[in-house]
């Protein structure tokens, strides 16, 4: 029998390249086609066939509330009956920037817009570049290890004056999840404060998870720019930058650099990101998170203990990654040590037993408000099972 999931890539693989609308969807690292979603409530996502998942994906981080949480629903809702889109300035844009620069106190101004590229999804595909990138951009970039800060100095010595801004994922949650080892994040501080660079720290996924200040509070370290985007948006499409007033009043129409956006700041994404932000707070959600993340690190690490499996458990906060490889895995190259097929066998073992965890060695889990201890615990003990058959 032909599932509604496979009839619907078949379609879909006719008029969307790959069949997606984002790569890292495809489902190419665990070799299957991806299933597709009627609904999501909390923590479980049901598929069009009917069957009930506990989800560690949670939009790739945005639904750090679980899905579809009521005060976001109904702050969209409301907004929604006073227009979809104005083109014009609106007052959630203010409270949104005012929030923003309140809670992450490196951003002085901010500004919503942008689109990065890249990352986990070129990843998995085995490609480092993008094709289209002109040869001459990409000279313009040097790319180095996480945590080695002797590259770094070396880099800079060889460049000298010529490195502009050094941009770094704080927690680097894009190739599976590695943590700064030591000082790492302020020694980079202080090598771009007298080599004259600035330091941008790319928090899309760490910003408003980790803490409510993101990454940058937990470590102490503070950036010229900070990028936003996921939590921010309540699961309505947002980024954002920000950063030194002195940086931010270079953009149009103050400054010469142009920045725009038919759909910036709109009303919808505001009012449901806006929801999401002043909910985690009135919860204090972090502390819940740090709280539901410990139960799991627990329960995953006693499973990889007991299943003598050669498993390395990386987390922090809500977040975390099982890597098919002897640790520590601090980086890039470490990361690239899994073992893939096995990940993709774990993948699908757990998936066969109602437990979603991302479709790619190189992603992040996320565990949600919305988790219980008892889907933790269900969780576990499929984590249990799946590794011991491995
Ligand atoms: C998701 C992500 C981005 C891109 O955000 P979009 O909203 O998809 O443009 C950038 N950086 C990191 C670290 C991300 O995880």
């Amino acid at each position: 029998m032909i599932s509604r999931s496979s009839e619907l890539f078949a379609r879909a693989e006719t008029r969307i390249p790959g069949g997606v609308n984002s790569p890292v969807r495809a489902f190419r690292n665990v070799d299957d086609a991806p299933f597709f979603v009627a609904r999501a409530d909390g923590s479980k996502i049901w598929d069009v066939d009917g069957k009930e998942y506990i989800d560690y994906v949670g939009s790739w981080g945005p639904a750090i509330l679980g899905h579809a949480p009521k005060v976001v629903v109904d702050a969209v809702h409301e907004a929604a009956t006073r227009g979809l889109s104005f083109g014009i300035p609106n007052p959630l844009e203010v409270e949104m920037a005012e929030l923003i620069c309140d809670w992450v106190p490196s951003i002085e101004k901010h500004v919503d817009g942008l689109l990065v590229k890249a990352g986990s999804g070129a990843l998995t595909h085995g490609r480092a570049d993008s094709a289209g990138v002109p040869r001459a951009f990409a000279d313009l970039t040097i790319s180095l290890p996480f945590n080695n800060i002797d590259l770094v100095r070396k880099a800079f010595v060889e460049n000298k004056e010529k490195i502009a801004a050094v941009i770094v994922e704080p927690v680097p949650a894009n190739a599976g999840l590695y943590l700064p080892i030591g000082d790492f994040l302020s020694i980079l501080r202080n090598e771009c404060l007298v080599n004259g660079a600035l330091l941008i720290f790319d928090e899309v996924i760490t910003g408003f998870r980790l803490a409510r200040g993101g990454a940058q509070e937990i470590y102490g370290v503070r950036p010229d720019l900070t990028a936003l985007g996921k939590v921010i948006g309540g699961g309505l499409p947002v980024g954002a930058f920000g950063g030194r007033a002195e940086i931010m009043d270079q953009l149009s129409p103050d400054g010469p650099v142009y920045q725009a956006g038919t759909l910036s700041g709109n009303p919808l994404a505001m009012a449901a990101g806006l929801a999401q932000l002043r909910e985690l707070e009135r919860i204090n959600g972090w502390k819940l998170l740090d709280e539901l993340g410990a139960q799991f690190e627990q329960l995953a690490r006693n499973a990889i203990k007991d299943a003598k499996a050669g498993v390395t458990f990386n987390s922090v906060g809500s977040m975390f990654c099982l890597f098919f490889a002897p640790g520590p895995i601090v980086d890039l190259a470490n990361a690239r040590q899994s073992d893939l097929k096995m990940f993709a066998q774990f993948f699908h073992a757990c998936l066969r037993r109602g437990v979603y965890f991302a479709p790619s060695q190189f992603e992040t889990g996320f565990i949600s408000t919305a988790h219980s201890a008892e889907d933790l615990e269900r969780t576990g003990s499929v984590v249990r099972e799946v590794l011991a058959s491995l």
